[in-house]
């Protein structure tokens, strides 16, 4: 009887614990809209993505310098383990990081972990390895959240409408080039406001839990906010507002965000730290 009371009285103890301690990481849900099946966007995803670095490599342009691609290497194997924790596919997933040598101030993350980086956004933004892992967790995020495959959805929709499109599925008979076209615009259309929050705060997250200081997602915004009103260092102010900004476009409160969700992650930035 006695350990009976006991137990109620601990279970009651570390329910009241549990509601008082912080929440600890951020609170995202993933897309809905999400009509083509994870593994159609997956390999319509690949497929865009090796063409694109076989089109760097007879430019000459695929990761010409080591040093840079082994950083980016080594800050993509701290953020993947974490990726699980936001979607469980990702554990299936055949994750590849490639730098072009373009003067493009941009990074990507495409369905299924293809992540490329241009060394226009490196050069032009001075990153540090917390800054690249901020600006990698962003991308990573999009992907785990699904917010390709949403987009790419949404296109396939708008080009045949819901009816056909589904039919089409039932079939297997979705043509590779209508995917192929909804594949290019979700990696060129702006992302929506929400998808960039939510993009933001998981990205934090997973930098945080790998060990990265989530603060320098603030750097970042800040300076790609300098670059797009002041152009590159050493560019004067000719240069062009980073092409990153047409994809993931800001707002006024983004920084105030990221800043409010700090708290979230700091604690697990720390606790990743001292492992
Ligand atoms: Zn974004």
């Amino acid at each position: 009887m006695r350990s009976w009371i006991f137990g109620v009285v601990l279970a009651l103890a570390t329910g009241a614990a549990a509601a008082q301690a912080p929440q600890e990481g951020v609170d995202v849900k993933k897309s809905r809209l999400l009509l083509l099946p994870a593994s159609t966007v997956e390999r319509s995803a690949a497929q865009q993505y090796s063409e694109l670095m076989r089109a760097a490599a007879q430019k000459d342009a695929l990761n010409n310098d080591r040093r840079e691609v082994e950083r980016l290497r080594n800050i993509a194997r701290a953020l993947i383990p974490q990726s699980t924790r936001f979607n469980k596919d990702a554990q299936r997933w055949r994750w590849e990081v490639n730098l072009i040598r373009s003067g493009n101030v941009n990074a990507f993350c495409m369905p299924g972990g293809k992540i490329a980086f241009f060394t226009g956004i490196l050069d032009s933004l001075r990153l540090t390895d917390d800054e690249v892992a901020a600006i990698m967790g962003h991308e990573i995020a999009h992907a785990l959240l699904e917010h390709g495959r949403a987009r790419m959805s949404e296109q396939v929709l708008k080009s045949v409408g819901i009816s056909v499109a589904a039919a089409l599925l039932n079939l297997g008979q979705l043509s590779t080039e209508l995917l192929a076209r909804a594949a290019d615009l979700a990696v060129t259309l702006p992302y929506a406001r929400k998808q960039e929050s939510d993009a933001d705060l998981v990205g934090i997250e997973l930098a945080a839990r790998a060990g990265f200081d989530p603060r320098a997602a603030v750097n970042v915004w800040q300076k790609m906010q300098r670059v797009a009103t002041q152009g590159a260092p050493g560019q004067g102010a000719r240069g062009q507002p980073p092409q990153f900004l047409s994809t993931h476009p800001s707002h006024e409160n983004r920084i105030k965000e990221i800043e409010a969700n700090l708290p979230r992650v700091l604690p697990l930035y720390e606790g990743a730290r001292r492992q």
